[in-house]
């Protein structure tokens, strides 16, 4: 009974291999969601403001008291100056906030640009808004941007571009110049960029983050999302948001009001009380963290084979599996090292529409996870593919 243009997507991915992992008690590093739990003062946040009476319907658009404290935020942190009541809307996580934006802003026939592989609610968002994706794909190890092949995807139908950085499930941040090249693009195309940045505070080894909104002529012509699930570890509360000038802002809000009305009201308040209190030492904490964690599973993976591209962002890597395992694709890889090995990844040629074949060969693993299951992980990888 599913509506056809829903049907190619199928069920997530992330849904089939968390299954798959549960059924034969593998350590989930397929779908990333942390194995820990968010900040204390963030649950002790909700909680209080639930017993403070937080517990109906919010302002469509968002608590104005979030709205202040995600202006606030993206000015402390890259100097982007938003109209809290006019140019923020809060969303349920950044997955809402890519649907509202597609299904506010497209008209049927548009076309988006963006880079494969691609996280997987991107095609189904602009299918549902009848629109038509335009891939561009970033190649294994490195995920340099092509100019010549991103100026291919555009045409005169383009009306946006659907941009994602830090990357998932690369690891890639887009440079500077990068970004210059795609903001060169959407100018002279009259395109504009969702930016989605979930992954903004995610980076290592001392790489930066650009916000594309940051880049000159670009803040108008940008709607960036983000969201509490990553920063915070916090995936389950869905909290999100989105900033941009006011008639993009304006456009995901006229969807966003019919698909929820509004976001869950006690959890907006412990988003406030997180951007308001836990920046620049949190961040910095987080980063270290998450090097840790990184280093650790780039190492295991290289032990028994593994091509890694190590990621400058993000908590996913993507590594060529082919040296370790020569069974099959990465379906198959998938399948034989979450039942056989106890250790769940994803086969990420399901995030690319064009050039399949360079998933065929690849894994993606999360590092999202404490440092034991990270360790036990790599135990398994050891006894199970080690030569
Ligand atoms: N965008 C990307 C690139 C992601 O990897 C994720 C994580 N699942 C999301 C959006 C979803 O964010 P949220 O949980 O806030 O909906
Ligand atoms: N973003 C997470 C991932 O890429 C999970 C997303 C989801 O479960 N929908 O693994």
């Amino acid at each position: 009974m599913t509506a056809a243009r829903l049907r190619p997507f199928g069920a997530s991915v992330f849904s089939t291999m968390t299954a798959l992992a549960i059924e034969h008690r593998a350590i989930n590093l397929a779908q990333g969601f942390p194995d820990f739990d968010g900040p204390d003062e963030l649950l002790d946040a909700a909680a209080a403001a639930m017993g403070a009476g937080h517990n109906q319907y919010a302002r469509s658009a968002g608590h104005p008291r979030l709205a202040g404290a995600i202006a606030d935020r993206v000015a402390h942190d890259y100097g982007l100056q938003y109209e809290a009541l006019t140019e923020v809307a809060v969303t349920s996580g950044a997955t809402e906030g890519i649907a509202a934006a597609m299904l506010g802003l497209l008209e049927p026939g548009d076309e988006v640009v963006l880079f494969e592989p691609f996280y997987d609610s991107y095609p189904a968002a602009v299918a549902m808004a009848g629109g038509i994706v335009r891939p561009c794909t970033l190649r294994f190890p490195d995920f340099a941007l092509d100019e010549a092949e991103l100026a291919k995807c555009f045409t005169p139908r383009t009306r946006a571009v659907l941009l994602n950085t830090p990357h998932n499930p690369t690891g890639k941040v887009f440079s500077r110049d990068e970004l210059t090249a795609i903001a060169r693009l959407c100018e002279a195309h009259d395109a504009f960029v969702v930016s989605d940045e979930v992954y903004e505070h995610l980076t290592y080894d001392g790489v930066a983050h650009v916000p594309i909104a940051t880049l000159p002529g670009m803040r108008d012509r940008t709607l960036t999302l983000s969201s509490l699930g990553k920063t915070y570890s916090l995936t389950g509360w869905k909290t999100g948001w989105a900033t941009g000038p006011a008639h993009l802002v304006a456009g995901l809000q006229a969807a966003h009001q019919f698909l929820t009305f509004c976001s869950a009201t006690p959890f907006q308040q412990a988003a406030a009380v997180a951007l308001d209190t836990l920046r620049d030492d949190f961040v910095v904490a987080l980063r270290a963290d998450y090097t840790e964690r990184r280093d650790l599973l780039v190492g295991a993976l290289r032990e028994v084979g593994f091509d890694v591209a190590v990621p400058q962002g993000t908590y996913f890597v993507l590594a060529d599996f082919r040296r370790a395992w020569q069974g099959g694709d990465d379906h198959a890889f998938a399948r034989h090292l979450t039942t056989n090995v106890g250790v769940a990844c994803i086969p990420p040629s399901v995030f690319y529409a064009v050039d399949v074949d360079e998933g065929r060969r690849l894994a993606r693993f999360a590092f999202c996870k404490r440092m034991a299951t990270l360790e036990g992980a790599a135990g398994r990888l050891k006894a199970g593919l080690g030569r």
